[in-house]
């Protein structure tokens, strides 16, 4: 038979797609009762992947066995509700019931023409988003693989508005002469903002760092006197406390003198979507551009960032391609608001998400990341942990009395299985990082965790 054929018949017949429904059952069975993180023996067993790529087909059915037996066993439970770690978010039934559908379409969201289904369910969370957060009503939404890509996005949009006003077609003329464009933030900067200036030609030594305070945030006393060439970076959500940046003061001070604010807002801004955190993102409006992920706090599969602009004018002038076989259309063309061309049409699981969930649905589940951040502070405080942070938001971070035992403590939960964190470094000491972002996370996950961290610190003190 040929490969086409074969493939044909997988296609037809259907039973690959039954045996990775049965995986996908089994593997969703098995998470309650599996470890958070894979151990050691399950790890090991990922060698058995390095093979060389043989010469005849494998039946499809052998690769999908080979991925279940092998892979499934080895994966961090990310959608569980007791991993802590980086801030990751999970998968809400709806948006993983759509993936599976949508992945069927198959849909290249480049442009109206290649799907228009795709562009029209953008335009519509285009709409939906801007409402939730508030934004202004005229601002253009792209829809990008993560933060780091909607943060770049934003940030080429501003370059190309602020050399613009001082007389510079970046587009044409390149940077090699142009204005200067003064880049300023504050040290605790998420790196994506700054891998994304090197990306963009920029370098570290022309970042104007104002100093940040014990929670992140920056001290906009000492913001320096702003004009029209500057490009501001701001925060909401410190990836380690969760605080937010003063955006009210700084936007006031940008908007007077034409200066570009962005806001990085990759797990933070969501807060925006509930009544009682809104006011943590108080004076965003004001700024120019926004990033965030709905693969965090929204609880979409990965790979789902959103960039936001108020400028649409910026936006598409720094992003758009030209080429004599591209059709644009009088409709929603999405790549004049991404730097990818041909890409993975991700809008369909967020629409669904924010369709199922509703205002108060989205409103009620960023809340509760918060209500069991402030359970585990309370827990912590409780069984005698040093809380670090103001728990303003989902991210909570606590120590033991030296960084040598809290480094002992983090190995010895992560080793348990029992729940996942990272740690961090925050005020020159070590400390423990717990980020709540996954719809799952119950009180009785925050229970069992903070039992977890006493018996770890037992053993550890009684060594
Ligand atoms: C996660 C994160 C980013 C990067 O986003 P990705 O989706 O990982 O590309 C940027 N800024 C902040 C504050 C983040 O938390």
């Amino acid at each position: 038979m040929t490969i086409q054929n074969s493939m044909k018949k997988d296609l037809s017949s259907k039973k690959l797609f039954e045996l990775a429904k049965k995986y996908a059952y089994e593997y969703l069975d098995n998470c309650a009762n599996a470890n958070v993180y894979p151990n050691q023996q399950q790890l090991k067993r990922l060698e058995e992947f390095n093979t060389p790529l043989g010469t005849q087909p494998t039946p499809a059915e052998e690769v999908l066995r080979d991925l279940h037996e092998i892979g499934s066993p080895a994966t961090v439970l990310h959608t569980c509700g007791r991993y802590f770690g980086f801030i990751i978010g999970g998968a809400t039934p709806v948006s993983l019931g759509t993936k599976w559908l949508t992945d069927v379409w198959d849909q290249c969201g480049g442009l109206y023409v290649s799907s228009p289904v795709n562009a029209i369910i953008e335009s519509v969370c285009e709409k939906w988003l801007i409402d939730l957060f508030q934004l202004p009503p005229a601002s253009v939404v792209g829809f990008v693989s993560g933060g780091s890509m909607a943060n770049f996005s934003a940030m080429v949009a501003a370059r190309y508005h602020l050399l613009r006003k001082l007389g510079w077609d970046v587009n044409k003329k390149g940077l090699n002469g142009a204005p200067k464009i003064r880049l300023v933030t504050h040290r605790q900067i998420h790196a994506s903002i700054r891998k994304n200036l090197v990306l963009m030609g920029f370098g570290d030594e022309q970042i104007e760092y104002v100093r940040s305070d014990d929670q992140g945030r920056m001290i906009v006393g000492e913001l320096p006197k702003l004009d029209e060439t500057c490009l501001v970076f701001l925060q909401a959500g410190n990836a380690n406390t969760g605080s937010f940046d003063d955006f009210e003061t700084v936007c006031r001070k940008a908007n007077m003198v034409d200066a570009w604010v962005h806001i990085d807002g990759a797990f933070g801004l969501w807060a925006a979507a509930s009544d009682r955190l809104r006011h943590l993102t108080k004076g965003i409006e004001q700024a120019d551009s926004w990033a965030v992920d709905a693969h965090k706090s929204l609880n979409v599969p990965y790979d789902s960032g959103l960039v936001m602009c108020r400028h649409p004018d910026a936006m598409i002038n720094s992003l758009h391609a030209k080429g004599e076989y591209f059709i644009y259309s009088q409709q929603r063309d999405p790549m004049l608001f991404t730097p990818e061309m041909s890409k993975r049409s991700r809008a369909f699981e967020l629409w669904a998400t924010m369709k199922n969930l509703g205002k108060s649905g989205i409103s009620e589940m960023i809340l509760a990341f918060h209500e069991r951040a402030r359970q585990m502070e309370a827990g912590l405080k409780a069984a005698n942990f040093n809380v670090i942070n103001e728990v303003v938001f989902n991210q909570v971070l606590f120590s033991m009395n030296n960084d040598d035992l809290t480094e002992a403590l983090i190995q010895k939960i992560q080793k348990s299985g029992e729940c996942w964190l990272g740690g961090t470094s925050w005020n020159g000491k070590k400390a423990i990082r717990v980020s709540i972002s996954c719809w799952q996370s119950t009180d009785q996950d925050i229970q069992h965790a903070i039992r977890v961290f006493k018996k770890a610190r037992k053993e550890l003190v009684n060594r």
